[in-house]
C-alpha cells in the first residue's frame, strides 16, 4: 500500500477501485456518469433529512405529506386482493407500512427485516398507517447501528442504483471508503489565496462536509465551496474564449466604404432608432480596430436587430469579404433573405441562400459559387457549419437567435473564416446574470428603444369555453383588414402525432372561418412549400395563418395584429413572448389570446399572468428563470454545457461576478495555465471542457 506504483489523483482512478464497489455496482454508477473516484465523490446527496422534521408514526396525519424513519418488522407479500407487497416498520412509536403493488419482486429484495429505513410520502389508512409506493431509503442494515449526526444525507435513488443495492446507505459505505483508501489523492482545485479570501473550504474537507455532515451548516459551506467552484471553471473558460480571441491581433481591418452604406440606408422605409445607430457605431469601431469583433446584440423582440445585421454585412462586403449570417430556422433564414434580396436589388451585391431542404444539385452549386468568392453574403442555417462547406474569404459571421445555438455551434461557422469578426444576436433577454455567465466572452451592445409608433399589445388568458366568443372578434378584425396567426402547440416537429393534431386544428379553422382563407404552416412542409404560404400570408391572400412554433422567432408581417395561442399553458415564458413579438410590428393595435383549459396548474398560471402583466422582455426572462430555475434554463441543448449543479443564477449574482474577476485575473497572470501551481486547475479544466470545445488552441 505505502508504494504505490504510480501516484494517480482522484480524476484517474476508475471508480472499481473503491472498496465495496463491486463490477455490478460500477456498471450502474457508470450509468450516471460516475467513472472515477472524483466522480463518486461528486456524486452528492439530492437531499437532507432533517431530524427534526421527521414526523413519529404515532402523530402522523391522515393525508399530510410526512417523513418517518423506522426498522423493518415485516415484509409480506399479500395476494388476498390485489398482489401487493406490505413492509412494516416500527419507531417505538407505532407501526406504518409501505405498500407496493408493481416491481413486487424487486422490492421484496430491496428490503430486510432489521434495516432501518425512511419513507417519504402521503399518508393513508387502511387498518393500518400507511404510505403507497413511498419515496424510501435504507438508512442503515441490520444490526448496525445509524449515524447519529442531526441531518441525514439522502442519495438520488433511481431504479438502476437500487437494483444493485445502492441505496443511500450502501453509497455512504462506498464514498467512506472512496475517502479512507484516496484522501490523500485529491488535489485542491482553487488557488489557495482564493479559499483564504472567501474562507472557502479545502476541497477534501468540502467532500466530506457534504458526504457526512453533522450540521446542515456544515452542508451550506460544502454548498458554498462547491458553487464558488463551479462558477469559477465556467468564468476561465469565458475568460480563455476571450483571450483567444483578443490573441487573434491583427485581426481583420476593414476598410469599410460609407458612400455605399449612405446609399443603401437612403432606401430604407424608416430612419434608425437612436439605439440602433448607437450599436452600429461600436460595431463599426470594432470591426475598423484592427481587433476581431465579438459582440452580442441584445434587443427585445421587434427592436430591429435584423437591419443592424444586414448593414454590418455590408461592411463587410464593402471592405472586399464575405459575411455569413446563421438563422435558427429555415423559415428565418428564407425571410432574411428575401428582405436582403429586395433592398439590395438595386446593388451591386450577390446574395445566397443556403439551407438543407434545398435540392441537392442546388445545394452544391451554392457551395461552389461560396468557395470560388461568386457571392458576397450568405443567409443559412446550421447547414451552413457542415464539414464540407469553405468560404473563400470570409471576414464576418453574425449568428441570429443566439440562444438557440450552443456554443459548439458558433465556434463551428467561426472556424470556417480566418478569424473573422463575430456577432451574434439575441431577443431573448438575457438576465445579466446569465449574460454573464453564458456569454462572458463577449462584449455586449443593447438595443434598448423600439422603433417609433409601435401600438401596446393587449394581451388576455381566457380558457377554452371563451373560443366561440373570440373566434366572433378575429372575424370583425379580419374584415376591418387585419390577419391573424392562430399557433397551435408542437413541441417536436418530428412528432406525428403533434403534427396530425395540428392538421385537425387547420380543418377545424376552415370551417369556423368559411369567409376567409386559412393557410397553414409547419416545419415539416418543403420549403416551397413554407414560401408559398409565407408569401400569400405577407400579401395579405391568406388571412388566418394557422402555425406551429415554427413562426416562433424573427417572422415579420406588420399587418397581421392577432395572436391566438392554443394550449398556451405548454408554452414556456420566453416561447411566449417570442410567439407574442409576431405582432404588434405595424401602427395598428394588436391583441395577443392566450387560451388554456380550466384547470392548469399553478405555475402556468403564474405564467399567463405575467404575459398579461408585462411586455417587458427583461422582466419575463427573469420570471421565466425564477419560475423555471435555473437547470432547465441552461438545458443542455441550449448552450452546450451541463447543467450548472450547485449555482443558481438568479441568487448567486454576487457570486458569479466574483468568480468572474478572480478567473480572469488568474488568466492575466497565467495565459495558458502553464504555471507549475496551476498544473491542477489546468487539469481539472480539461477534464471539465475538453470534450465539449475544440481547445487546441491553449493545449
Ligand atoms: P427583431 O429585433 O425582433 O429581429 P426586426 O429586425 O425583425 O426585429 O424588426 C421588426 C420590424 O421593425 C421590422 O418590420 C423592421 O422592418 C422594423 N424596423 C426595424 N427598425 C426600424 C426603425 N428604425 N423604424 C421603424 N421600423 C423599424
Ligand atoms: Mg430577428
Amino acid at each position: 500500500m505505502s508504494t504505490a506504483p504510480k501516484q494517480r489523483t482522484i480524476a484517474e482512478i476508475p471508480v472499481q477501485f473503491v472498496k465495496g464497489m463491486g463490477e455490478k455496482r460500477a456498471e450502474a454508477f457508470r450509468k450516471f456518469q460516475v467513472e472515477t473516484v472524483e466522480d463518486l465523490l461528486e456524486f452528492i446527496p439530492r437531499r437532507y433529512l432533517d431530524r427534526s422534521t421527521i414526523s413519529p408514526i404515532a402523530k402522523v396525519q391522515l393525508n399530510e405529506e410526512a417523513t418517518v424513519i423506522g426498522e423493518v418488522i415485516s415484509t409480506e407479500v399479500v395476494t388476498r386482493g390485489k398482489r401487493r407487497l406490505i413492509v412494516r416498520i416500527y419507531d417505538r412509536s407505532g407501526v406504518l407500512e409501505g405498500v407496493w403493488f408493481n416491481q413486487i419482486d424487486l422490492f421484496k429484495r430491496i428490503f430486510s427485516v432489521g434495516q432501518t429505513v425512511a419513507f417519504s410520502g402521503k399518508v393513508g389508512r387502511y387498518r393500518h398507517w400507511q404510505m403507497v409506493h413511498p419515496d424510501f431509503d435504507i438508512l442503515s442494515q441490520s444490526r448496525e447501528p445509524l449515524h447519529t449526526s442531526q441531518i441525514i444525507p439522502i442519495y438520488p435513488g433511481s431504479e438502476t442504483l437500487k437494483k444493485v443495492g445502492l441505496n443511500s446507505y450502501a453509497i455512504r459505505r462506498i464514498v467512506k471508503n472512496a475517502l479512507e483508501q484516496f484522501g490523500a489523492q485529491i488535489p485542491e482545485t482553487l488557488p489557495a489565496p482564493l479559499l483564504e479570501k472567501y474562507r472557502l473550504l479545502p476541497r477534501t474537507a468540502a467532500y466530506r462536509a457534504i458526504h457526512f455532515p453533522d450540521t446542515p451548516e456544515q452542508v451550506q459551506q460544502a454548498i458554498q465551496r462547491f458553487k464558488y467552484e463551479e462558477i469559477f471553471y465556467l468564468q476561465l473558460l469565458m475568460g480563455v474564449f476571450r483571450h483567444q480571441h483578443k490573441k487573434a491581433n491583427p485581426g481583420l481591418q476593414f476598410a469599410i466604404q460609407n458612400d455605399f452604406l449612405r446609399k443603401v440606408m437612403e432606401k430604407l422605409p424608416f430612419e434608425l432608432t437612436g439605439a440602433q445607430r448607437r450599436v452600429l457605431r461600436d460595431i463599426y469601431r470594432d470591426l475598423t480596430s484592427g481587433r476581431p469583433m465579438n459582440r452580442l446584440v441584445q434587443g427585445d423582440v421587434g427592436s430591429g436587430k435584423t437591419i443592424v445585421a444586414v448593414l454590418t454585412m455590408l461592411m463587410a462586403f464593402t471592405a472586399g469579404y464575405q459575411a455569413a449570417m446563421m438563422a435558427p430556422t429555415e423559415i428565418l433564414a428564407q425571410q432574411h433573405y428575401l428582405n436582403l434580396v429586395e433592398l439590395l436589388d438595386p446593388f451591386d451585391v450577390r446574395v445566397a441562400l443556403l439551407i438543407g431542404s434545398l435540392p441537392a444539385r442546388q445545394k452544391s452549386e451554392i457551395q461552389r459559387q461560396i468557395a470560388a468568392g461568386e457571392v458576397d453574403l450568405v443567409i443559412g442555417t446550421h447547414a451552413l457549419i457542415q464539414e464540407d462547406i469553405q468560404f473563400a474569404r470570409l471576414g464576418l459571421v453574425v449568428i441570429d437567435e443566439q440562444h438557440r445555438f450552443g456554443v459548439l455551434q458558433r465556434g463551428n461557422l467561426i472556424a470556417k473564416g480566418h478569424r473573422p469578426h463575430v456577432l451574434v444576436m439575441t431577443a431573448t433577454p438575457i438576465p445579466r446574470t446569465l449574460a454573464l455567465t453564458l456569454y462572458g466572452d463577449l462584449d455586449v451592445s443593447i438595443i434598448d428603444e423600439l422603433p417609433p409608433g409601435r401600438q401596446k399589445i393587449i394581451t388576455a388568458w381566457r380558457t377554452e369555453s371563451s373560443l366561440p366568443k373570440i373566434f366572433r372578434f378575429i372575424e370583425e378584425r379580419i374584415r376591418a383588414g387585419d390577419q391573424a396567426y392562430i399557433v397551435y402547440p408542437l413541441i417536436d416537429e418530428s412528432e406525428k402525432i403533434d403534427l396530425k393534431a395540428a392538421k385537425a386544428a387547420f380543418k377545424q379553422f376552415q370551417q369556423v372561418f368559411p369567409d376567409f382563407r386559412v393557410g397553414l404552416l409547419h416545419g415539416r412542409m418543403s420549403i416551397k412549400e413554407k414560401d408559398a404560404v409565407m408569401h400569400a400570408f405577407k400579401r395579405g391572400e391568406i388571412h388566418i395563418l394557422v402555425s406551429t412554433t415554427v413562426i416562433e422567432v424573427g417572422v415579420d408581417v406588420p399587418n397581421a395584429t392577432i395572436m391566438l395561442i392554443e394550449h398556451a399553458e405548454r408554452f414556456g415564458l420566453s416561447q411566449l413572448h417570442q410567439l407574442r413579438g409576431r405582432i404588434g410590428r405595424g401602427h395598428k393595435k394588436s391583441y395577443c389570446i392566450l387560451v388554456t383549459p380550466e384547470n392548469i396548474n399553478e405555475v402556468a398560471q403564474q405564467r399567463m399572468r405575467v404575459m398579461e402583466e408585462t411586455s417587458d422582455g427583461f422582466r419575463i426572462a427573469e420570471e421565466d428563470l425564477r419560475l423555471r430555475g435555473s437547470g432547465e434554463f441552461l438545458g443542455t441543448r441550449q448552450h452546450g454545457l451541463s447543467d450548472l449543479k450547485y449555482v443558481d443564477l438568479v441568487r448567486d449574482v454576487k457570486l458569479i461576478q466574483n468568480a468572474r474577476e478572480d478567473a480572469f485575473q488568474l488568466l492575466k497572470q497565467d495565459p495558458q495555465l502553464r504555471k507549475p501551481e496551476h498544473a491542477v486547475i489546468r487539469q481539472r479544466f480539461f477534464k471539465l471542457f475538453a470534450d465539449k470545445f475544440e481547445l487546441a488552441q491553449i493545449a
